[in-house]
């Protein structure tokens, strides 16, 4: 019984410590490795726990970099809109001008024009050709009135004595482009902008059909030995021509104001804008 019961105690002992033994063992080597494994091997089941880890490290990141894109973005558009804001800007301030040195003007004297005349008021839808100078190279009276009447303010019907010098300068401008009529924008204007040169009767805004604007203005500015104002209008379509009081420097500008003269937006109308502009 004895030996027999030692085999039966002896079989299920060494059964159960085989089995623990076995047990044991696999522990251990699941230990081994679980603690080994990731640096020395690199299957499957590690890749997945390292793309894991990398994605839970990387989540984060993932979202730092999605968040900084979005800043990126955002900032982005904030510098679109910046530069929406400032194109907006350049477009508000429609005018920019500067005086001119006396070097940069002409040194040489004017020749004197032909004199010959001939200008179209498109505001009056009147015209006049005349020769400036009499017989004895004094200006005509007869046609420095006519061209008075013609310089005339559009809303009033005022008439002022233009400073000759304008016709003169008109004449040059005729000579040069072959004697083509002159349009007349704008001569004298008896308006609420008294710094403006066309209230002072010394102001002409002029273009030619067919002769672009900026050649115009560019043969107007080489007349200048200096005092002189001289405008761009690109979107107008016209010259401004001034004579500046004794003394003040000759002054160049562009305005991209719209024909008409209304201005866009909310920003202050072109006649509020006229009233405080000390140049058209
Ligand atoms: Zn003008």
């Amino acid at each position: 019984m004895t030996g027999a019961r030692q085999r039966e105690q002896d079989q299920p002992i060494s059964y159960s410590m085989i089995f623990r033994r076995l047990k044991f063992s696999l522990a251990s080597l699941a230990a081994v490795c679980l603690t080994v494994g990731p640096g020395l091997v690199g299957g499957e089941l590690f890749g997945e726990t390292s793309v894991a880890e990398a994605r839970s490290t990387s989540k984060p990141k993932a979202k730092t970099s999605k968040k900084k894109a979005k800043s990126k973005k955002s900032s982005g558009k904030a510098k679109k809109r910046g530069k929406a804001k400032r194109r907006r800007g350049r477009r508000r301030a429609k005018s920019s001008g500067h005086n001119v040195g006396q070097s940069k003007l002409r040194s040489t004297p004017l020749d004197r024009p032909s004199g010959e005349l001939w200008v179209y008021s498109d505001n009056l839808k009147e015209e006049v050709k005349v020769q400036l100078y009499s017989e004895d190279g004094e200006f005509d009276d007869a046609a420095l009135a006519s061209l008075d009447h013609e310089f005339r303010c559009k809303r009033t019907k005022e008439e002022r004595a233009v400073d000759p010098r304008l016709y003169e300068m008109l004449s040059r401008i005729q000579d040069e482009f072959g004697g083509k009529r002159i349009h007349l924008v704008s001569g004298f204007r008896f308006q609420r902008n008294e710094g403006s040169r066309h209230y002072h009767a010394s102001a002409m805004d002029i273009r030619i059909p067919g002769v672009p604007v900026r050649k115009l203005r560019a043969f107007a500015e080489s007349l200048d030995g200096g005092g002189m104002g001289i405008g761009l209008y690109p979107r107008s379509n016209f010259v401004h021509v001034d004579f500046r009081a004794p003394g003040e420097p000759s002054y160049r500008w562009i305005d991209h104001s719209r024909p008409g003269g209304k201005s866009r937006g909310k920003g202050r109308s072109r006649r509020a804008k006229r009233r405080n502009s000390p140049n058209t």
